[in-house]
């Protein structure tokens, strides 16, 4: 072989020069996993010089690494001689590095894209992987922002705002979804819609804040009342509905004047008042003679409107003429 004439001597130099000042952690190993390079940037964020690392194993040297799996992907690229890609979503880093910027940036960790790429010796031979680690902080700190962005967004779109409660829309969607659930498997649902009573009363007497008091202690109420699987939505200006999934009408009537009993028990303070209010309850059990959801919806608002008939704070079930508190 002829030596290396000064320009390939100079190339030589700028390339390592290169490879030192990258903006890039470049590591190469060997079949072995020991370190063959170590470049500025991973001395830099890793606080450990190229020297110390030199001649070492990378597992040995760095054991909190996901050994397995990097061992698993190493293994490929020696035989499959391709590069591999991974991508901070499916892991966030590699190295755990702090983040470059850990006083404006809201990051407490650098995400890393990494490469491995094959590198083959003059023979041919695959026998050293390159790893590159790239910082992509700043893509994953917008990107994981916007997710939570839209996350909240869709809350928002869902929720009512000033009870917290699902809005008439989502919950629509998910009595529909009951009652296509229940065509299906067969479990019986119940329907519990009430209104507040004199509600205008209210309004008129201490105010719109007090009646929007008065509206979320409601909804609070029904949180408190209902179980995890039941869906709960604030239908109308201070009506509710309740969606109670694989409980029966009986249950349902049991349920509803337990809940008509304690909001008749509250007593909110208001502006130095003393506000006391009841409900009215109309309840619904899902059958099979019911072709829609929103015959269901009717049923129950039925009931409800026979309650108010019966003289308010009541309960009354569908269907059932004698029914109830
Ligand atoms: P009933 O016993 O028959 O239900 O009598 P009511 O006075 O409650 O009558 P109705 O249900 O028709 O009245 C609803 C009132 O609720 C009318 C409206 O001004 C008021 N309202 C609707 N939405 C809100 C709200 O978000 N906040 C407040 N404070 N009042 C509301
Ligand atoms: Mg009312
Ligand atoms: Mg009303």
């Amino acid at each position: 072989m002829n030596s290396p004439s000064f320009q390939e001597i100079d190339e030589l130099h700028w390339t390592l020069g290169l490879i030192q000042n990258l903006e890039v952690g470049l590591v190469v190993v060997d079949r072995a996993g020991v370190i063959k390079l170590w470049n500025g940037f991973m001395e830099n964020h890793s606080g450990v010089l190229a020297q110390k690392v030199a001649g070492e194993k990378l597992f040995n040297k760095f054991p909190e690494l996901p050994i397995r799996w990097l061992q698993h992907k190493l293994e490929s690229v020696f035989l499959l001689r391709n590069a591999a890609y991974i991508s901070w979503e499916q892991r966030p880093y590699l190295f755990h590095f702090k983040a470059s910027r850990p006083i404006t940036g809201s990051a407490r960790f650098m995400y890393q894209n990494v490469t491995l790429i094959p590198l083959t010796s003059p023979t041919g031979e695959v026998d050293h992987v390159g790893i590159l680690i790239y910082d992509v902080t700043d893509t994953a700190v917008s990107q994981i922002a916007l997710q939570d962005a839209n996350g909240k967004l869709q809350t928002l779109s869902r929720e009512d705002r000033l009870t917290g409660l699902f809005n008439r829309g989502y919950w629509e969607e998910c009595l529909n979804q009951e009652f296509e659930r229940f065509n299906r498997s067969q479990l019986v649902s119940s329907l519990v819609m009430f209104d507040i009573d004199h509600f205008k009363r209210v309004n008129d007497t201490y105010g719109h804040q007090a009646g929007d008091e008065v509206i979320r202690v409601v909804a609070n109420t029904l949180k408190e009342q209902v179980r995890k699987t039941d869906i709960v939505g604030r239908y109308g200006g201070e009506e509710f509905g309740a969606i109670l999934t694989g409980t029966n009408g009986d249950k349902a009537l049991i349920f509803a004047e337990r809940l008509r009993a304690r909001v008749e028990s509250l007593i909110v303070p208001y502006g130095g008042h003393k506000l006391t209010f009841t409900i009215s309850i109309g309840v619904s059990e899902i059958n099979y003679e019911i072709d829609s959801p929103t015959e269901w919806l009717e049923q129950a608002d039925q009931a409800l409107y026979q309650a108010k008939q019966s003289g308010r704070n009541w309960v009354t079930l569908f269907g059932d003429t004698d029914s109830v508190s």
